[in-house]
């Protein structure tokens, strides 16, 4: 199984190089090489996302990528910035499908924005849409009769677009608790009506699995109110980017947070949710294991490899319980210590 590690800038390569250290204790037939992407390929080749970058991605099973993101780049145009690379990945492979676990680990409590006894409940996973929407439709900004300056983004989904995301949803939901929210703006919005009546045909092919609708304005408060009845949500682009986020805020910290994109075919990109941190890059402060998380993910969705999967992530559960606490955690443990910690439980074999 051949793995693309793109590090990319900041903190990237620090945690990366731990993802990887994990990965290669688990004994498994894994090949890895190394791509150079976002600010450090800029620097090297003049791109962000250089063609031998793309020909590693492509020819890989499944990509790590670290975060990308340098302060010195922030001068360039647009098209070279980093952050590019994720974007020109995304569209080269294909990845339509966004998975963000976001599950609170009763040690870490303390570090979600919500009371303890509401955030040990969080367990969910959601799926975002992440090709099309208000994004990707036409925009721009124009002059109206009266002469005012007008901006717009045109909201659009076909049917096939939000049938394959609702595949990936209802997936999902069957290798979790066969419970799947699908959530729009269907009193207000066509996309969104489309979107709910795709929603219930696919449903047809999944009997299995109960299926609810929720406005998104609901789902945002139901998110802080009651985040402990959500196991698995599928949702458009837009909406999909602003509920992540405050998942992912109401299940602690940043550090501890992966993900998935995916292409029709099950290849992924996995990354943690972060970005490449230029404030403490080179410091040793980085938490690896949102990297470590993303990589368990790797396992079981790209890989083939769920009970690795299974045994990395419970290996990160075992570390915490245990104390590993990098400063985002309130510890003192640094990048390579925390690594420690997980292969100390992965290597005593007792998870
Ligand atoms: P950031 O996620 O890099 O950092 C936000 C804060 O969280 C910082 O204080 C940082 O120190 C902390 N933090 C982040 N990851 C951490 C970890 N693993 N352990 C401990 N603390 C951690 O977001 P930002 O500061 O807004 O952006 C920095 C750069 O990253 C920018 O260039 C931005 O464009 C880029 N970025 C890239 C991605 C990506 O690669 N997918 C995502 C977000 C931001």
């Amino acid at each position: 199984m051949r793995i693309a590690l793109l590090p990319g800038d900041g903190i990237g390569p620090e945690v990366v190089a731990e993802a990887r250290r994990v990965l290669e204790a688990l004994g498994l037939p894994l090949s890895f090489e190394e791509a150079l992407v976002g600010g450090a390929a800029y620097k090297a080749t003049g791109h962000p996302l250089p063609p031998a970058t793309l020909a590693v991605a492509r020819a890989s099973d499944a990509l790590l990528f670290g975060a990308v993101g340098d302060p010195d780049c922030d001068a360039l145009d647009r098209h070279l910035r980093p952050e590019q690379a994720i974007l020109g990945l995304r569209r080269e492979l294909g990845l339509f499908a966004n998975l963000r676990p976001a599950r609170l680990y009763p040690e870490l409590a303390d570090a979600s924005a919500l009371r303890p006894e509401i955030a040990t409940r969080i367990d969910m996973v959601i799926v975002r849409e992440l090709t099309g929407d208000v994004y990707f439709g036409e925009k721009g900004i124009r002059t109206t009769p009266s002469g005012l300056r007008q901006g717009y983004d045109v909201m659009a989904y076909d049917e096939g677009e939000v049938r394959r995301i609702a595949k990936v949803g209802f997936e999902t939901a069957r290798a979790r608790s066969r419970r799947l929210c699908s959530v729009d703006k269907a009193n207000v919005l066509e996309t969104s009506q489309l979107w709910r009546d795709v929603m219930i045909e696919e449903a047809a092919h999944y009997p299995d699995v109960e299926l609810s609708h929720m406005y998104v304005d609901n789902a945002a408060m139901q998110l802080v109110r009651n985040p402990g009845q959500f196991d698995v949500i599928v949702t458009g682009n837009l909406f999909g980017d602003i509920l992540s986020d405050q998942a992912s805020m109401c299940a602690g910290s940043i550090g501890m947070l992966p993900s998935a994109s995916l292409d029709a075919a099950g290849k992924g990109l996995y990354e943690p949710i972060h970005g490449s941190a230029p404030d403490i890059a080179g410091k040793g402060k980085a938490n690896p294991l949102a990297t470590i998380l993303s990589a368990a993910m790797m396992l079981r969705y790209s890989l083939g490899q769920p009970e690795a999967a299974d045994r990395v992530e419970a290996a990160v559960a075992q570390a915490l319980a245990g104390g590993a606490r990098s400063p985002d955690l309130g510890g003192a443990r640094s990048t390579r210590e925390m690594g420690d910690a997980v292969l100390a439980v992965l290597q005593a074999a007792i998870v």
